[in-house]
């Protein structure tokens, strides 16, 4: 994986957001809640290990990630608080996730039965979060009957299974219509009340219900996107408390000339000036997670507004600019110029997706600087 470091490309992380965020959250909730930051898929773009100590320091006493390697990387920096694993691993890994004292959802009884003599063989006792199904359709218990069996299972077996928690998840969280959500929870706690006991940790807080639904139920809270200062439900619904965006993206002006009318611009010759343009280049491109389908948006150069022209190629992008600029000029991408602004919502909103794609899609080859 190679960084370009050596180019005017940057994500900018705004720390002190980061750890305003968990802070503001943290004072809207009841003492005992403790909060998870959610830094899989590399800390929603942001940077896994930066985000994780930040994190850290405004008050997360755990981390949840999506993969074994994302929770191996932050025990590697050396991050000894509990990391959850969220998504769904193959039995087989079982030992080498309770060998890095990682916790684990599970959504099946099979997976303790298999993951049982491969944890005993090797003397290793796994962490687990029951997986709830209560309405996402993703992964997870959806019988209270199945519930009861595997902490039975659990208990039974207490040499190797640590049952640490029980989680759900909402599908709709964050929309205005709450009928759906209400179903969930009603559903969860069916699911929950099949228990004897309940484990340590009990969650089904995202960053909507913290927003929307803090009443809903739990001990903790798994916070994403709006750690990073974004509205979950994107335009749809107010935040009840502040969010402080934590990324920009910037780049420079590496060359620019005048062509004249009828002169095309990119492949496939889409944009032709009408007149004569100053056009700029700017070293960024889809293999940087800046989509082509761009092309027609803007960036900001000197606090005014620039259209991208042209698809946007696999390394560069070209803009129109309202006259010439000297080269190494600032171009932001995401962010604020002077009193203008582009948020990760609108670059999504013009793409027709979420925030949280533009911003996962960010690749490793751009650095991220941190301040
Ligand atoms: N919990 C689970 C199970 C998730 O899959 C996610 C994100 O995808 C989160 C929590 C965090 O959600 P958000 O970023 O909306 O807070």
């Amino acid at each position: 994986m190679v960084v370009a470091r050596h180019r005017g490309t940057k994500i900018t992380v705004d720390l002190g957001a980061i750890k305003a965020n968990i802070r503001t959250v943290l004072h809207t909730l009841p003492a005992d809640q403790k909060l998870f930051a959610v830094v899989k898929a590399n800390a929603y773009g942001h940077g896994l290990v930066p985000v994780a100590y930040a994190a850290k320091e405004a008050g997360a006493t755990g981390f949840c990630v999506a993969v074994i390697d994302e929770g191996v990387a932050l025990r590697e920096a050396g991050l000894n608080e509990p990391i959850l694993i969220l998504g769904v691993n193959p039995v087989t890994e079982a030992p080498y996730i309770a060998a890095n004292d990682l916790s684990v959802a599970v959504g099946s009884l099979e997976f303790l039965q298999e993951a049982l003599p491969l944890l005993a063989e090797q003397g290793l006792r796994l962490n687990v979060h029951l997986a709830l199904d209560t309405g996402m359709g993703r992964i997870g218990f959806r019988q209270p009957e199945a519930v009861r069996q595997a902490e039975e299972f659990m208990r039974a077996h207490a040499e190797q299974f640590r049952f640490e928690g029980v989680f759900t998840h909402f599908a709709t969280a964050d929309m205005v219509d709450t009928t759906y959500f209400n179903h969930q929870k009603q559903a969860f706690h069916k699911l929950v009340g099949a228990l004897d006991e309940l484990p340590p940790y009990v969650h089904v807080t995202n960053s909507a219900a913290s927003l929307w639904h803090q009443q809903t139920a739990g001990n903790m809270i798994r916070f994403g996107i709006a750690m990073y200062g974004l509205n979950p439900s994107g335009r749809e619904m107010a935040p009840t408390y502040a969010l402080r965006p934590a990324l920009s993206l910037t780049s420079e002006v590496v060359h620019v000339k005048k062509i004249t009318a009828g002169d095309s611009v990119g492949y496939g010759k889409t944009y032709t000036a009408g007149q004569d343009e100053w056009i700029g280049t700017v070293p960024m491109g889809y293999a940087d997670g800046w989509l082509r389908r761009l092309q027609g948006f803007k960036v900001l150069v000197d606090g005014e507004e620039c259209e991208i022209v042209g698809r946007v190629c696999m390394d560069q992008f070209m803009i129109r600019l309202p006259h010439a600029v000297k080269l190494g000029t600032k171009v932001t991408l995401i962010g604020r110029d002077g009193d203008a602004q582009i948020t990760a919502q609108d670059v999504a909103d013009y793409v027709g997706t979420i925030h949280y794609e533009i911003l996962c899609g960010l690749s490793h080859r751009v650095p991220r600087v941190y301040r």
